[in-house]
C-alpha cells in the first residue's frame, strides 16, 4: 500500500496546480505543505530484519504494557501476538486475541501505552462508540492529543 505521506507525490501534485489554484488556495496550500512538513517526521523504513531482530522484544514489551493497563480494567485477554504490519499498530478480534505492530517499540512511551488501551478496551466495546472512548478516556484523558500524534506517524486506524 502507498503511503500518501512517505513520498512527495502529494506535494509535487500540489505544485503542479494551476497558479490561479494557489492564489486562490493559498491559506489552504499553505497548510497542507505545514501538514507534509510535520508528517515527513515519519518512523525509519524498517525491514525484514529489523522484524526479526526485533518481534520477540516487542512481545515481551506488549505482553508487560496489556499485563500492567489490565490490572485495573480486568478484561479477558485470550493470545497477544506481534507482527509486521504496514498499515495498522493494532487489531482486537471477536476472540479476544489482542494484535500489535511490532513497531509499537519504537514510539514514545505515551503513544504505545495508548495503542495498547485501545486495543485492550476493544475487549469490553467492540465498536468506536462514545462508550469505548469513555473507557480509554479512563487511561487517557488526553487520547484526543494522542491520536493526532499517531495520525502524523501515518498509520490510520487510531
Ligand atoms: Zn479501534
Amino acid at each position: 500500500m502507498v503511503d500518501p505521506f512517505s513520498d512527495k507525490y502529494s506535494c509535487i501534485l500540489l505544485y503542479h496546480h494551476k497558479e490561479q489554484f494557489l492564489l486562490e488556495n493559498a491559506h489552504w496550500v499553505l497548510e497542507k505543505l505545514e501538514q507534509f512538513r510535520t508528517a515527513y517526521v515519519d518512523l525509519p523504513r524498517y525491514t525484514t530484519k529489523d522484524y526479526q531482530q526485533n518481534k520477540q522484544r516487542a512481545l515481551q514489551f506488549v505482553r508487560q504494557k496489556v499485563q500492567e493497563f489490565n490490572r485495573w480494567y480486568g478484561y479477558k485477554v485470550n493470545n497477544i501476538s506481534v507482527k509486521n504490519q504496514k498499515t495498522r499498530w493494532g487489531s482486537c478480534s471477536g476472540k479476544g486475541n489482542l494484535n500489535f505492530n511490532y513497531k509499537i517499540l519504537f514510539l514514545p512511551e505515551d503513544v504505545a501505552s495508548y495503542i495498547i488501551v485501545h486495543e485492550l478496551c476493544h475487549l469490553r466495546e467492540f465498536n468506536h462508540s462514545r462508550k469505548f472512548w469513555e473507557l480509554v478516556a479512563l487511561s487517557f484523558p488526553d487520547y484526543l492529543e494522542i491520536r493526532k500524534d499517531i495520525k502524523k506517524l501515518c498509520i490510520s486506524g487510531f
